[in-house]
């Protein structure tokens, strides 16, 4: 996964060589007022990139791109060649071939009806190459509908894809190949065009070809904050990063470790509005307006060596601020608060410290850093909790930099929202009969995608955001990012129960569906 670090001289030195300017020149240069403002601009922007205050972010979107000259008229629709060869058998060809079946003499079914064997029928049709011809011929007879060609229920397909398409270029919502591939594959479920189509990355390249539709990326440039207060919280973390680097000198083999709260909560508005048809509709509003919808809160602890806390601290709001009696979901893993509300009290903090910060592994030497929450800045109360044996560092991030430098806002809080996110569009476009947002599955949801996020493979992207916040010098080994691994391509796979694939499992490296893998929470 790529984090933007930008060296604002590198970008400089780069267009000036793409632009064919020689640097060694001494020569003034002379600028119009139109192109001092546009230097000044682009000038501020690169500064302002470099020390994290402009914010580059990503939409992507479909255009249909109508000046194109014709899309590809040529392609049959088809999902991959020669996988498996196309029939050419026709209606006339198969009731020629089932009435020689029926009138077989010598063998006959249970009901007393003539049959002959396979090979009977090859020798008489030559046509009739495969055992699976005689299974279509048996269900032909029996439904007595001649079964339409693949290429042409494909093309159903492509037509219905596209007329959902049209929709979503009308309403210029955030779309990517991501969500058209969930589109495509709900539409074939919906009107089970073909059985086994598994919307290819080769055939939805295709379709786009086709129907003239190519994604749109558009970099959004949003500037943090205003000029002078992004100086101040600048040298604030300057100063935090450098107080932080003598501790690491005079104790070696110390550790660090980051502790953020972030929430899961209802599904994201975008995907809302996207699906707004037929059954998908009815989908949505069961899972955005009903009252029993839950918000939680989870502080996971990441370590700078890419540790992630074997425990994971979830705080549950609940109207009376307790459980119901008949219980929730647990988990040895995962140390649950209840209080009025998500939001985390002194008191359940008080629970953090105590059963999951130092209620289990605890280095002997520890850096805790901690964002500038009021019960975090409280260090004594901190203190109180922890055992009096561990040489404990405590450092705060100043107001407003947790975006600059937080460890696990760089990388890790940001995958657990994303995770969540494509499993929203997952359950909407597979209409997968499960509700996210119920506390039970909320609960679950946290302890899999916690599960997930401690595999060894992500270490590497774990330690990332320590390297990205500037505290760690070293870069870690190039990784795949959690979401971009768990939803890849492979993940598409069938899965051991023969659905189809949602997950790749991270550690066994084997695809899963929505079922066995985020229900029955898989383990290995
Ligand atoms: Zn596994
Ligand atoms: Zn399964």
């Amino acid at each position: 996964m790529y984090f933007p670090q930008i060296c604002g001289k590198t970008v400089v030195s780069h267009l000036a060589k793409n632009f064919g300017v020689d640097l060694a020149t001494k020569k003034e240069v002379l600028l119009n007022q139109e192109e001092k403002k546009l230097a000044d601009r682009l000038s501020l922007m690169i500064r302002m990139a470099a020390t994290g205050e402009l914010v580059m972010s990503d939409r992507h979107e479909l255009v249909r791109n109508e000046d194109e000259d014709g899309g590809d008229e040529d392609w049959d629709f088809e999902e991959e060649e020669g996988v498996e060869t196309k029939r050419e058998i026709s209606q006339k060809m198969l009731d020629e071939a089932l009435a020689f079946y029926r009138s077989g003499k010598r063998k006959r079914n249970h009901r007393g009806e003539g049959i002959r064997s396979f090979e009977s029928m090859k020798s008489r049709f030559r046509w009739f190459n495969n055992e699976s011809v005689l299974k279509l011929m048996i269900k032909y007879e029996r439904t007595g509908v001649f079964p339409a060609k693949r290429n042409i229920q494909l093309e159903k397909l492509a037509n219905d894809l596209n007329k959902e398409v049209e929709d979503i270029l009308n309403q210029g919502l955030q779309f990517s190949d991501f969500e058209l591939r969930e589109l495509a594959l709900s539409i074939n479920r919906e009107k089970k065009y073909w059985e086994k189509f598994k919307c290819s990355e080769s055939w939805l390249l295709k379709w786009k070809k086709r129907f003239r539709i190519c994604g749109r990326r558009i970099t959004e440039f949003v500037s943090t904050k205003t000029e002078r207060d992004a100086k101040k919280t600048l040298e604030l973390v300057e100063t935090l990063r450098k107080d932080i680097e003598t501790v690491f000198i005079n104790n070696p083999g110390i550790e660090m470790w980051n502790c953020d709260q972030t929430g899961l909560v209802k599904e994201s508005h975008s995907m809302r509005t996207l699906a707004r048809k037929g059954s998908r509709k009815v989908k949505i509003l069961v899972q955005s307006k009903s009252a029993t919808t839950h918000s939680i809160t989870l502080l996971p602890i990441i370590g700078c060596d890419g540790f992630q806390h074997e425990k994971l601290f979830v705080q549950l709001g609940e109207p009376k601020g307790r459980l119901p009696k008949s219980g929730c979901y647990t988990s040895s893993k995962m140390e649950l608060a209840v209080g009025t509300s998500h939001i985390m009290s002194r008191e359940t903090a008080g629970e953090f410290f105590k059963n999951v910060l130092f209620g289990g592994y605890i280095p002997p030497k520890l850096i805790l850093l901690l964002d500038s929450w009021p019960i975090f800045k409280d260090h004594a109360y901190i203190r109180s909790f922890a055992p009096p044996t561990v040489d404990l560092h405590i450092f705060n991030i100043p107001p407003g930099a947790t975006s600059l430098c937080q460890p696990a806002d760089l990388s890790y809080n940001r995958q657990v929202k994303g995770i969540q996110k494509q499993l929203t569009t997952m359950v909407l476009f597979r209409n997968i009969d499960y509700r996210l947002s119920a506390r039970d599955n909320l609960l679950k949801l946290a302890c899999q995608i916690h599960w997930v996020l401690g595999a060894v493979r992500f270490q590497p992207f774990i330690a990332y955001g320590f390297f990205q916040g500037g505290f760690v010098k070293t870069r870690p080994p190039p990784f795949e990012g959690p979401k971009q691994y768990i939803f890849g391509p492979k993940s598409y796979d069938s899965c051991s129960c023969s659905a189809q694939g949602c997950t790749l499992c991270p550690k066994c490296e084997k695809s899963y569906c929505f079922n066995c893998f985020w229900v029955n929470l898989h383990r290995c």
